[in-house]
């Protein structure tokens, strides 16, 4: 029974690597880029506690026209940073993605996420409510060093090859 539960639920089918999720979590919003704990996507529970009902917009999201996942920053909880939460939102009625026109970025599908009372099942959180933040930051961390890697390992091949 556990196991039929399992073959069906959002982990496994994102684990299966049968579908597409973002690369990067989605956090921009038209009004909150830098200032994370700004962002003004809700998602609050429905009264019987088995979903989250998602409403808000997500800008400049890589891959998000390709994605059936997203993995997504939300308001659970009060204002400011004590309050967010990172919610797995599979591509489902009131998911809308439009590609933005990016110059020199084309492929990597730039795009303006919409959300419209989506229902998401309360398991998709990752880790704790109202701890996004933190897992937000820690991420950033850590592609800011991939990125740097990334740089220098161009810059590298820039000064071999002119
Ligand atoms: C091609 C592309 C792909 C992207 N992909 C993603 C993605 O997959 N997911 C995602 O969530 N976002 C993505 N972004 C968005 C990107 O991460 C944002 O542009 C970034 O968060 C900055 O937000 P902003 O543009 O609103 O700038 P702002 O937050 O308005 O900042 C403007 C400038 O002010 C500076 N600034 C802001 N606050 C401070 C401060 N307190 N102190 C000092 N300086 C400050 C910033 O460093 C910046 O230089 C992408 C952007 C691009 C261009």
């Amino acid at each position: 029974m556990l196991a039929e539960k399992c073959k069906h639920s959002a982990l496994t089918r994102f684990l299966s690597l049968s579908h597409l999720c973002c690369p990067t979590p989605a956090v921009t919003e038209p009004s909150a880029g830098s200032d994370v704990a700004n962002l003004k996507t809700t998602a609050k529970k429905t009264a019987d506690g088995k979903h989250y009902i998602v409403n808000g917009e997500k800008k400049w999201i890589t891959n998000g026209v390709f994605a059936d996942f997203f993995t997504t920053a939300v308001r659970t909880g009060e204002e400011g940073m004590g309050g967010v939460s990172l919610l797995v939102i599979e591509r489902s009625k009131g998911v809308k993605t439009t590609q933005m026109k990016c110059s020199g970025v084309w492929p990597s599908g730039t795009t303006y996420v919409e959300f419209d009372d989506v229902m998401v099942p309360v398991g998709n959180l990752i880790g704790k409510e109202n701890q996004g933040f933190k897992y937000i930051m820690s991420a950033a961390h850590n592609t800011k060093w991939a990125g740097k890697g990334f740089m220098l390992g161009s810059s590298t091949v820039r000064r071999v090859f002119g």
